[in-house]
């Protein structure tokens, strides 16, 4: 399923209170930041739902 990252609670590395940490944690390499917005790549993801589990702004969701 896809991740989906609500813009409105994250506002990208420079603010998120982990640094960016769902980048960190995502072995797949399916989060990016491009723009100061994390980008989700669905091909990478393999729906393991650490990023999900571990933002500290609640951002990330799946559909
Ligand atoms: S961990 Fe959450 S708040 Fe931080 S960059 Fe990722 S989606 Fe945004
Ligand atoms: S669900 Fe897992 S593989 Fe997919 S973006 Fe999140 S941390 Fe990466």
């Amino acid at each position: 399923m896809p991740v989906i990252i609500d813009q409105e609670k994250c506002e990208g590395i420079s603010e998120c209170p982990g640094e960016g940490l769902c980048i960190k944690l995502c072995e797949k390499g399916a989060l990016e930041e491009k723009d100061n917005q994390i980008v989700f790549i669905s091909e990478k993801c393999d729906d393991c739902d650490i990023c999900i589990q571990n933002c500290p702004s609640q951002a990330i969701v799946k559909e």
